[in-house]
């Protein structure tokens, strides 16, 4: 059957040693002792390596329980409890101490707050910069309920891109992301650039869960139609037996065809491979972005 279809080698990762290896682990250790949580070793990501070593890490902030329960994530589902307001400080505290020059912040969902957590996004951001001037901190979103507020909240902090994935087609959004709705995250992309035009909009979509080629055609133009710059396109990998299966891995060629049809369209920057995450080469990104 489809689930046992064995992986393909272009996604064996080769495991990095020596000298990387242990400032990685020195660094995990760090982040334990600030009880901080980064999407880099909780999704167990499979560039932490590099990406550390190049200074970009990305933080999840907010807790580690979500109360969203989308089919092809592994975080926690439940209603968290917690609000820590010394968060934003000690996220910047770890950047600094990371020498981060571009620090990617993202968070569950906190449907359970009536702002959805945009204070504390805004102050992490303000944090950062405090810290690290020259550091370009991105956010990734969750989509707030189309609290345009909210929305506003974050972006009054100038962080250097906006980020909110789309993650998959329309057709299959209902299924695949439980309460998150395409036309709303759209709507955010697009407000987003109604109310800060000069900051860059980012998003990403998964592939390999039932979409067919002409429907992620569509999700980019629709994603243009919106103004969104930068495009993020990676294979999704099913985090345990549980979560939602995987259809279709795609070819390495098919992920370079993605990127030109992307580049075609008019993004500033399309990151498009098997191992792509939201934040992988998030700095290079940022600076395409910048150029336009
Ligand atoms: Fe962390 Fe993102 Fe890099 Fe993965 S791609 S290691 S999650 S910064
Ligand atoms: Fe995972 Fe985000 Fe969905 Fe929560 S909202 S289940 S953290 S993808």
């Amino acid at each position: 059957t489809l689930t046992e279809m064995r992986k393909p080698d272009w996604l064996k990762i080769k495991i990095a040693s020596g000298e990387d290896f242990k400032d990685v682990k020195e660094l995990k250790q760090m982040m334990r002792s600030k009880t901080l949580h980064t999407v880099c070793e909780e999704a167990k990501c499979p560039n932490i390596h590099e990406c550390w070593a190049n200074r970009t890490a990305t933080f999840m902030i907010l807790g580690d329980t979500c109360t969203r329960a989308c089919r092809f994530c592994a975080v926690n589902t439940g209603l968290p409890t917690e609000l820590d307001l010394q968060e934003p400080e000690r996220v910047a505290e770890a950047a600094e101490q990371m020498g981060l020059n571009h620090c990617v912040i993202t968070s569950v969902a906190r449907d359970d707050l009536r702002d959805g957590g945009a204070q504390i996004f805004a102050e992490t951001i303000q944090a950062v910069k405090a810290k690290l001037p020259l550091c370009s901190v991105e956010v990734l979103i969750p989509d707030f309920m189309g609290n345009f507020q909210s929305l506003k909240t974050v972006l009054d902090a100038k962080p250097q891109v906006l980020n909110h994935n789309v993650e998959t087609v329309e057709r299959l959004s209902d299924r695949v992301r439980s309460k998150a709705k395409y036309r709303r995250t759209m709507e955010l992309l697009r407000n987003s650039k109604a109310y800060k035009p000069k900051i860059p909009t980012k998003s990403s979509i998964m592939i390999g869960v039932g979409e067919t080629w002409d429907e992620i055609l569509q999700t980019m133009d629709d994603l243009r139609a919106v103004d969104c710059n930068i495009l993020t396109i990676g294979q999704y990998l099913q985090p345990t037996r549980h979560h939602l299966r995987i259809e279709k891995y795609y070819t390495p060629e098919e992920f370079a065809l993605l990127k030109e049809e992307g580049m075609k369209r008019g993004f500033s920057h399309v990151e498009s491979g098997p191992l792509v995450r939201s934040s992988y080469h998030a700095h290079e990104q940022k600076e395409a972005a910048d150029q336009t």
